[in-house]
């Protein structure tokens, strides 16, 4: 089968690679029908994390179940397919409080290589959720979004308790954060303000529901934000970006007693404690849950109640994923979905 390795930064290759097989009874194997490229793939790219080259890259997916070891029950051959950038059993104690991607028995899908033409998914009956008939185009790209960035957006949101009579901050107009205003005006949040100076992702951050766009930034953002609130700050914030400074202009935009929801996956970050101590904001992220909202999610997509999948503004076959990469790290474009 074809899929995506990075050999190193910046080296982004298709090649042939050993086309997944079932492992464990309770294994799945899924035709990828698209796949997608991340703002986390990005780090890598950039030489920002150290990684184990040569790599294989991607772990958000849709698809259609392959093959089923003998012990899956909850999904069958020919069943469209969404499931979450971790592998969770969805019956321990982690997961049954809500925290699947933190599951006793998680397996992150990133090392199995989701940009690729199939792939076996662990826990097949705690990871997958299947719909009801086979998505439209736009649903699938939809369902795509659900697999990662509309799935952390939402835990972002539900993490900084946005929701009627709530002034939503979001911090980060990359896809989950974008994602975080559409889960923000869906719970109901009253004022929704999206920072960004990009004119296209503040048509997109209007699209989902901001109702004011912030293009300052640091301390020049949070007083902006402070401005908009009669100097108390949001009630809710939204951090999608996971550097120093996107995180205290997540906690400084926030009032105190507000909460923070972070899902920026931290790169050096490293809180000032006596700030933090004065500040009397509740903070709550890490790795979104996604598997917690997908039912959720994939119900309001096949009703056509919402449209994330307008968050990809770039669609390649696999076999230009090198493009692909090329154009987010260069910021042409927002969210990149690729096909097979
Ligand atoms: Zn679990």
């Amino acid at each position: 089968m074809r899929g995506v390795i990075m050999h190193g930064p910046g080296d982004v290759r298709v090649e042939d690679r050993e086309t997944p097989t079932i492992e464990a009874p309770t294994d799945a194997i899924i035709r990828v029908t698209s796949a997608c490229i991340c703002g986390s793939d990005l780090w890598p790219y950039r030489g920002q994390d150290d990684y184990g080259w040569p790599a294989p890259m991607g772990h958000e997916y849709v698809g259609v179940v392959e093959e089923i070891g003998t012990e899956v029950r909850n999904v069958k051959v020919g069943d469209f397919v969404v499931g979450s950038f971790f592998a969770s059993d969805n019956t321990c104690e982690i997961c049954e409080a809500g925290y699947q991607s933190r599951c006793v028995h998680a397996v992150p899908m990133g090392a199995l290589g989701t940009q690729a033409e199939f792939l076996r998914v662990p826990l097949a009956d705690g990871t997958l959720v299947a719909t009801a008939t086979r998505p439209t185009p736009a649903q699938e790209r939809s369902l795509l979004a659900a697999s990662d960035v509309l799935g952390t957006g939402w835990f972002a949101a539900v993490a900084a308790e946005a929701g009627p009579g709530k002034t939503v901050a979001v911090v980060g107009d990359g896809a989950v954060g974008l994602l975080g205003i559409l889960a923000a005006r869906e719970l109901g949040a009253d004022r929704i303000i999206a920072f960004s100076r990009h004119a296209d992702r503040q048509a997109l951050a209007r699209s989902f529901g901001a109702t004011d766009i912030v293009e300052e930034r640091g301390d020049a953002g949070v007083a902006k934000v402070k401005e908009l609130t009669g100097g108390l700050g949001a009630h809710s914030v939204i951090e999608a970006v996971g550097t120093q400074e996107s995180m205290m202009q997540a906690i400084r935009s926030t009032r105190p007693g507000g909460h923070v929801g972070y899902v920026g996956v931290s790169h050096d970050v490293e809180l000032p404690g006596l700030e933090l101590f004065f500040s009397g904001v509740h903070l709550h992220g890490g790795p979104a849950p996604v598997r917690r909202f997908l039912p959720d999610l994939v119900d309001l997509i096949m009703r056509d109640r919402i449209d994330p999948g307008t968050v990809f503004d770039l669609t390649l076959p696999i076999e230009q994923a090198a493009d692909g990469y090329r154009a987010m790290d260069e910021r042409r474009a927002t969210k990149v979905l690729l096909t097979f």
